[in-house]
């Protein structure tokens, strides 16, 4: 058969060509990775080998890989052992998901450094096993001068291989067999550092053992596998770095075999000296109980994180604190004891894992809930726990002992991701407690009717388990108002406030409270008088809603007749629905992380394409706007292996994580292009700081789509929510088809305020003069290049920004569904005249406390609901 496509490979060094047998490493001598040649150098700068993109250059900067034509991938690794230098005396010349021509200089090394400091400075050029292509020639056993011709390559299946070696390069993947050496197999200490050792890695690795497999990149997956000590297990790796991946873990595995019993002695529980009475008493974790007395009456201030007004009743959701008697009465009954409490935990969390969801929410309750079994069943824990009974230990404290010692192990790691395991290991331990006193439990059981739910902050994922039907209201002690616990809560239309301080905690459950959103604040046990009025301001602005509502089905323009589009933000099929019904024109921001929250493994590209066609299904003719993964910050990804960040929110987030990860880009947009309907999807890239980021993403769209056989094109915008965006919106708006205002971010990074941060809430204020004038200037670059100015961050969403937001040139307001028919409202009451005029002044004025008031006297001829 002859070849369908060749490629040719220039010498990316000077230096001795040399076979791949001769690398000092069973790895590449073995050709796990795949088949090609050795170069021994003579110089310290490596060259593309041809033109191609850099899928790959770790942090690290000891290799680089490459992808050419027709999917060929080209690994490139300096040296031997070079990845433990960290970096140093490398110097990259090229960013991930550049495009290279051939001879373009890749990374310079400091030769003579490494030949003191490594192993080998030979350096392997691999053709990789994965990619499909075969070398047909190469020069081997003789200098080559840079940029002379070193491989011919041929799609794999066009000719057979030169060599005699080319079974080892076909192979798909590179494996290893280990023996486990941790003490107590791979439990939670374990598990966490295999994981993370992965993280700089791009590499799909599996851990198999017994039959089963996990992803080794997930602590729960690989706890999950209850391995043992002693146990042999198989690693298999597949991808650009599989072989690094396998070497990181192996390294973890031996370290762990040579440190001698005496360096982690085993545990032993301290035996319990004073029996106590058995019994639950409930008080607050979050703060300490003895700080407040129980507050039963008066009222708190807060920050409004999500619009409205709510009568309810108070239910804290802190997480019971069980005591527990110390002493055992008897191994057999305290065993016996744990393993009934367990089996009602198992039971309970078993029927939740098998619901049927019912929708996104429902959805991600039924996998904590799964996550929630493998902890259940965790070996380590269930051993550790038994010990203690052992030593003269109750069920309960032997429990709760093994439960910490796992929780501290993963705490000291320091990853956001692992720290909301510790929270599933928590709760896991409370209804273990709870199950042992005999006491239901489960977040089905706990909310009443008109619940407001009182917590110190709340996990995106912990909000979306709450029973949406009785949940009235959110009171936070912590958090901020755009924080994405909030932003969730907006969404669902639930009112909320944060920043109460820690007094809220101390309301007890079941007093009667008032949450004004608008007001910002939460009257505790207001008395019948107070109770009344709210409830006869709820029926009224029920009336009006019902009025409003029906308006809102119709075009939004000003008083004078100025189109406006108005938009919803959603991150759910359910949101969708609930725009299209409250007047939405179409979907301005759908949060894709949002969607796939609390995953360990990413999305495939069928999984999204059918999570995006729901919503475009629900939307029908109207524009769905999908956001690329906007990932990291106060938005960890579970299945991203995030490195830890100083400042998270300056660090790999947004269109950053995406170009880190450009397959994870790609496999978006081809599930983006894979969504059929009446109206076309336009993709929004998060996070954007300049052009450059633009492009690449742009040229990874193009490639996409002629991959697809996709003709039609494709509307590419960028999100305004850094101050370096704003001040160049005019050059980005010669790139991008539209200009979507984070000012949820864009406030944040303008005031140098944590969006989450409770002490600065009541002063993040996206009306601040500083952040209108950015404002000003995007919609300004936007106008010049005929381009849609739209604002999608929470400023939208308060219909008194509205008029000013207008006024500064805007024409687009993506918002929470549940505003739409009061924002509309407000639109259609003022003209474009006066909106322009209240800009003009909101921009010569020095606070955002000046700008509120003004807004806020600017008349309206529709009251807006509370
Ligand atoms: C914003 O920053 O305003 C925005 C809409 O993005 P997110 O809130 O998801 O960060
Ligand atoms: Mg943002």
């Amino acid at each position: 058969m002859k070849p369908t496509a060749t490629l040719t490979l220039l010498a990316p060094l000077a230096g001795w060509s040399a076979p791949l047998d001769e690398v000092p490493d069973e790895v590449f001598a073995a050709r796990l990775p795949g088949d090609g040649v050795a170069i021994d150098p003579t110089e310290g700068t490596l060259h593309a080998p041809c033109d191609a993109e850099v899928v790959l250059l770790p942090a690290s900067r000891h290799a680089v890989t490459l992808r050419a034509a027709a999917g060929c991938e080209i690994l490139l690794h300096v040296g031997i052992d070079t990845v433990g230098l960290g970096g140093e005396r490398f110097e990259a010349h090229v960013s991930q998901g550049a495009r290279v021509r051939a001879g373009e200089p890749l990374l310079s090394f400091d030769l003579d450094f490494l030949a003191q400091r490594v192993r080998s400075v030979l350096t392997p050029i691999i053709v990789t096993s994965e990619s499909g292509w075969a070398i047909r020639g190469r020069t081997v056993d003789r200098a080559v001068a840079l940029g002379e011709r070193l491989m011919e390559l041929a799609l794999q299946d066009a000719l057979p291989d030169d060599s005699s070696r080319g079974n080892a390069a076909s192979a798909a993947a590179a494996a290893r067999r280990l023996t486990v050496s941790f003490e107590h197999g791979i439990h939670a200490r374990p598990a966490a550092l295999l994981a993370a050792s992965l993280r700089s890695l791009a590499a799909d690795v599996r851990l198999i053992a017994r039959g089963r497999e996990a992803n080794a990149r997930s602590t729960v997956a690989l706890m999950g596998l209850g391995v043992r000590h002693g146990e042999e297990v198989e690693i298999r790796a597949s991808g650009p770095d599989a072989h690094n991946a396998l070497n990181a873990l192996t390294g973890i595995f031996n370290a762990h075999a040579s440190a001698s019993p005496a360096a982690s002695p085993r545990r032993v529980p301290p035996v319990a000296l004073a029996p106590a009475a058995a019994e639950i008493a409930t008080t607050q974790l979050a703060e300490s109980p003895a700080a407040h007395a129980a507050m039963t009456c008066g009222v708190l201030r807060g920050v409004a994180a999500s619009p409205g007004l709510v009568v309810g009743r108070a239910r804290q959701l802190q997480r019971p604190e069980v005591r527990v008697r110390e002493a055992g009465a008897g191994a057999a009954a305290e065993h016996a004891a744990l393993d009934r409490a367990r089996s009602a935990v198992r039971a309970r969390l078993e029927r939740a894992a098998l619901a049927t969801p019912a929708n996104d929410a429902t959805g991600t309750a039924r996998e904590i809930a799964a996550a929630h079994l493998e902890l259940l069943d965790d070996p380590e824990l269930i051993a550790a726990a038994r010990a203690a009974i052992d030593a003269g230990r109750s069920a309960g404290a032997a429990w709760r002992a093994a439960v910490h010692d796992s929780a501290d192990t993963l705490r000291a790691l320091d990853d956001a991701r692992l720290r909301e395991r510790v929270d599933d290991l928590l709760d896991l331990e409370t209804q273990v407690l709870l199950a042992l006193a005999g006491e239901a439990v489960g977040p089905e059981a706990a909310l009443p009717e008109q619940a407001i739910v009182i917590a110190r902050e709340l996990l995106p994922s912990q909000l979306i388990s709450l029973d949406g039907a009785r949940l009235a209201g959110i009171a936070m002690a912590a958090g901020g108002p755009t924080s994405h616990a909030a932003i969730l809560a907006a969404a669902m239309g639930i009112p909320a406030l944060v920043a109460l301080g820690a007094q809220v905690l101390a309301v007890p459950d079941g007093t009667e409270v008032i949450l004004d959103a608008a007001g910002g604040v939460l009257e505790v046990a207001p008395g019948e008088a107070r109770l009344m009025a709210a409830r006869a301001r709820l029926a009224a602005s029920a009336v009006q809603r019902a009025a409003l509502a029906s308006a809102a089905q119709r075009e939004c323009r000003t008083a004078d007749g100025v189109r406006i589009e108005v938009l919803a933000n959603i991150g759910s099929v359910a949101e969708a629905q609930a725009a299209v019904r409250n007047g939405a024109e179409g979907c301005g921001l759908l949060r894709t992380e949002f969607l796939f929250l609390d995953r360990l493994t990413p999305p495939s590209e069928v999984e999204q394409t059918a999570q995006y066609q729901k919503i475009a299904d629900a939307l029908g003719k109207l524009p769905l706007t999908i956001r690329t993964l906007d990932a990291g910050g106060d938005k960890p990804i579970a299945y991203l292996p995030m490195p830890r960040e100083e400042n998270p929110a300056l660090g790999l987030r947004g269109i950053r994580t995406s170009l880190a990860w450009p397959q994870l880009l790609r496999t978006q947009l081809r599930a983006v292009l894979g969504v059929r309907g009446p109206a076309l999807c336009r993709v929004l890239l998060p996070m954007i700081t300049d052009l450059e980021e633009i492009e690449a993403v742009r040229r990874v769209l193009e490639e996409v789509r002629d991959e697809l056989g996709r003709s039609e094109s494709i509307a590419l915008g960028v999100m305004i929510e850094t101050p370096a965006a704003a001040l160049l919106a005019e050059r980005l708006a010669a790139v991008a088809d539209f200009l979507s205002i984070g000012t949820n971010d864009l406030t944040q990074y303008t005031l140098a305020m944590d969006r989450g941060n409770a002490r600065l809430a009541a002063r993040l204020d996206a009306l601040h003069p500083a952040v209108l004038r950015l404002i000003a200037r995007a919609a300004e670059g936007a106008r010049a290049h005929a381009r849609h100015a739209a604002v999608c961050g929470g400023l939208a969403s308060e219909p008194i920004a509205a008029p000013l937001l207008v006024g500064l040139g805007v024409n687009e307001l993506s918002v929470v569904p549940a505003v739409i028919p009061q924002l509309k409202a407000r639109i259609g009451s003022v003209s474009l005249s006066d909106c322009r005029a209240l800009a003009e002044e909101a921009l010569k004025l020095p606070t955002a406390a000046a700008v509120r008031a003004l807004a806020a006297a600017l008349p309206a001829a529709v009251e807006v609901p509370a």
